[in-house]
């Protein structure tokens, strides 16, 4: 026998139902962006290993281990995207899109790849919905995708959530707390784990991100990164909470979050649910202002600010049976004998033109075994044609949840259904 093949360790497919609950959230993804106004933008997912180098920071976790990066057939260096933002700025300045409006505001949606170790709401192929708003250096913009973020949880119903911000500051107010951070942590070095006392010397600000468990504790009482903010920093910083306040979400301020990714400036936050069913993998979505970064990319100097949530931990906050998520048809068509199995062909598509969503069966099976199947789908109604009812030209229509069967008109059955279709959802139905 040949070998079995299996997908790649930490990459999945996803199959139904559970796409339907997939499908659902990101519709409303969409839905949402665009009523603040984000519109679509959709990057290639290999790009030359640079563009994340540069953009993403070369003493990052992504890029000193988590990217996937190999040289194409001219041995240039490619990598899989492991984030959306860097090809994101890329497209922002290879577009020249400043010269062409002031802001930009656009969502992603789509695959990212990081070399990681795997746990429930951690995956080497995952997909991230982000968003990501150019050219406004007010505040208000990053409390207004907060708010978004919040609406989006709270409308499909991951209502137990917390809304961490913080802010790193500017380069200047990092330095200084990078003194201050470097001085505390002085004290106890060598009981850090081996990667953070590298970070210490690369990028110490990377420790307040570590996930071992002795090195939090030892850094809980480490500096507030706030003291360290200049005046216009703070003043930016309480410009955003004020907003987030009017705004109407609630929010805690942790000055220990700093985030993965070295472009941040200024104001930093994350939503942690808190669904058992996530595990530690608690944070749902992340982002910040990082209005350094176009200019770094070789850019004009452009404010920027985005988040990125995750869809797999998304759904796995996302209660209920995904079968609840699937479409039901709003009518299986049920034939008796060979003239009628031929005569519900026309029927289903004359439906399906009249834009219903409609299901027959295709093997020859028995009236019984196809009213089955129709009641497994949880199709809303049930026509049945038969030799009879073909010469009548007539119909049986069956009302599946109200269990009361008539005989109608063949003519009458498309606006009909229509009708009683839309009553039902409109009706709230499903
Ligand atoms: P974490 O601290 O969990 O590793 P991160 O700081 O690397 O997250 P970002 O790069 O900012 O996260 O990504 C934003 C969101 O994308 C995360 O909050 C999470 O929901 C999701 N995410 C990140 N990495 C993975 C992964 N390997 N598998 C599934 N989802 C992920
Ligand atoms: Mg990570």
């Amino acid at each position: 026998m040949a070998e079995t093949l299996k997908s790649v360790r930490g990459m999945n497919d996803l199959l139904p139902p559970d796409s339907a609950k997939w499908n659902y959230f990101e519709s409303r993804c969409r839905e949402l962006f665009a009523r603040y106004g984000y519109q679509e933008i959709r990057t290639p997912i290999l790009e030359s290993t640079d563009l994340f180098s540069r953009g993403i920071g070369e003493a990052t976790d992504i890029v000193e281990k988590e990217m996937y990066t190999f040289p194409d057939k001219n041995e240039r260096s490619m990598t899989m995207r492991p984030e959306g933002t860097a090809s994101c700025v890329r497209a922002y300045i290879q577009h020249s899109m400043h010269r062409k409006e002031p802001v930009t505001r656009w969502f992603y949606s789509g695959p990212m790849f990081r070399y990681e170790k795997m746990q429930t709401g951690r995956y080497r192929q995952f997909y991230q919905i982000g968003v990501e708003a150019y050219g406004v250096a007010e505040a208000t913009v990053e409390a207004e995708q907060v708010a978004m973020l919040y609406e989006l949880y709270s409308s499909v119903g991951i209502s137990d959530l917390t809304v961490l911000i913080n802010s790193v500051g500017s380069g200047e107010d990092r330095g200084r707390y990078r003194e201050a951070l470097t001085a505390f942590a002085a004290l106890f070095k060598a009981e850090l784990c081996g990667n953070c006392q590298r970070r210490l010397e690369t990028n110490p600000l990377r420790v307040l991100d570590c996930k071992v468990k002795t090195c939090k504790a030892l850094l809980k009482d480490s500096p507030s990164i706030l003291d360290s903010l200049s005046e216009a920093s703070t003043a930016h910083f309480e410009q955003a909470q004020e907003a987030l306040t009017s705004m109407g979400v609630p929010f805690t301020v942790d000055a220990r979050m700093v985030r993965g990714l070295d472009y941040y400036t200024g104001t930093v936050f994350e939503i942690v649910a808190s669904t058992e069913s996530l595990g530690t993998q608690s944070t749902i979505v992340a982002g910040g202002r990082y209005d350094g970064l176009v200019e770094s990319l070789g850019g004009p100097s452009v404010p920027a600010v985005g988040f990125a949530l995750g869809v797999e931990r998304a759904i796995l906050s996302l209660d209920g049976d995904p079968e609840e998520y699937r479409a039901k048809p709003d009518v299986f068509v049920v034939s008796r004998g060979e003239a009628a199995a031929v005569a519900k062909l026309g029927l289903a598509a004359e439906l399906r033109a009249a834009g219903l969503c409609v299901e027959f069966e295709h093997r020859a099976t028995s009236i019984k075994s196809q009213f089955k199947r129709a009641d497994k789908l949880g199709s809303h109604f049930v026509i049945t044609v038969g030799d009879e009812e073909l010469a009548a030209e007539t119909v049986k229509l069956k009302d599946m949840s109200e269990r009361t069967e008539e005989e109608v008109p063949r003519t009458e059955v498309p606006r009909l259904l229509d009708r009683r279709v839309k009553r039902m959802t409109e009706g709230g139905e499903f």
